[in-house]
């Protein structure tokens, strides 16, 4: 089946879709986006992602290009003409195409843009085992809290994690503190068993996939802390886990090359994952999990 993308309220053959080139996503990452996952053909936590999207466009006093029921619609139509059943849903709006000038346009049209890529998430290796990550410094903006495109200190801290064959780069701030993953949040739970994770704040993006475990873990009966917590505290972690629209909660177990725990996955983030999985009402899509 071939893929599919929407652009500006067209549905294109994925390989020809294009934006123009004074698009402002493009010349300031004037924009901001979603993931959200469908994960045996289901739309995961798809309200959270449009909620979020919303309060990103209007920090950013971007206009929705469509209104949240057409995009829904827009939404499923792309997931159909790509028959994905696993897979991440992109989505990006921005400021649109204008003469380039670092003033807001006066009347923006902005650019919406979607794509699906099939995806098969982790390994169950990699849920089996969970997995390394390494920690570098957080040198991005203090919006943190929008979700915007422009993702460069992103970019780099994952490269690094990669280049030390680690999945993910858990950034720190200048006190020492965690603020979350380069494209997840980050967990802990203390020896004495409680959830850490730290508080929304514009420090940190408020993670769809994070406020879902927080509401389950609630449910669950699980003591959870919001507060920031050093890394010296993860090393001495007795679980850490990462959450995501595309890792759902997944289990780490090596932080810069020291063992989390006893170097194996924990029972709170299997509990967590397994409580997320039936929360979105599809089977885990990751092995035999
Ligand atoms: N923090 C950052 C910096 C991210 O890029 C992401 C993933 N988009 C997350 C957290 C997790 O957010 P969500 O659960 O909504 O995917």
């Amino acid at each position: 089946m071939p893929r599919i993308a929407y652009v500006n309220g067209r549905y294109v053959p994925h390989g020809e879709a294009s934006v123009h080139v004074e698009d402002r996503g493009f010349q300031f990452a004037d924009g901001v986006y979603e993931v959200v996952t469908v994960v045996g053909g289901k739309l995961a936590d798809e309200e959270g992602h449009l909620a979020r999207l919303g309060r990103s466009l209007g920090e950013l006093q971007i206009p929705w290009p469509v209104k949240p029921a057409v995009l829904k619609v827009i939404m499923r139509e792309v997931v159909r003409r790509n028959g994905a059943q696993n897979a991440l849903l992109y989505i990006q709006v921005n400021r649109g195409v204008a003469p380039r000038d670092f003033r807001f346009p006066a009347n923006p049209r902005p650019s919406l843009v979607l794509t699906c890529r099939r995806t098969k998430f982790q390994t169950a290796r990699q849920l089996a085992e969970g997995v390394p990550c390494v920690t570098v410094p957080d040198i991005r903006w203090l919006r943190r809290d929008i979700k915007s495109v422009a993702l460069l200190a992103q970019v780099l801290a994952k490269q690094k994690a990669v280049e030390a064959g680690a999945f993910e780069a858990w950034q720190v701030d200048p006190d020492g503190t965690v603020t979350e993953g380069s494209s997840s949040n980050a967990w802990i739970v203390t020896a004495d068993g409680v959830l850490v994770t730290r508080p929304a704040s514009n420090l940190i993006l408020n993670g769809i996939t994070r406020q879902s475990i927080l509401r389950l873990a609630g449910e669950l009966g699980i003591p959870f802390e919001e507060r920031p917590f050093t890394v010296e505290e993860a090393y001495a972690a007795r679980e850490a886990f990462i959450s995501s629209a595309s890792t759902f909660a997944l289990p780490v177990t090596r932080l810069d090359g020291r063992s989390i725990g006893d170097g194996t996955p924990g029972p709170l983030c299997r509990k967590l994952r397994q409580a997320y999985m039936e929360y979105v009402g599809s089977p885990d899509p990751v092995g035999a999990a």
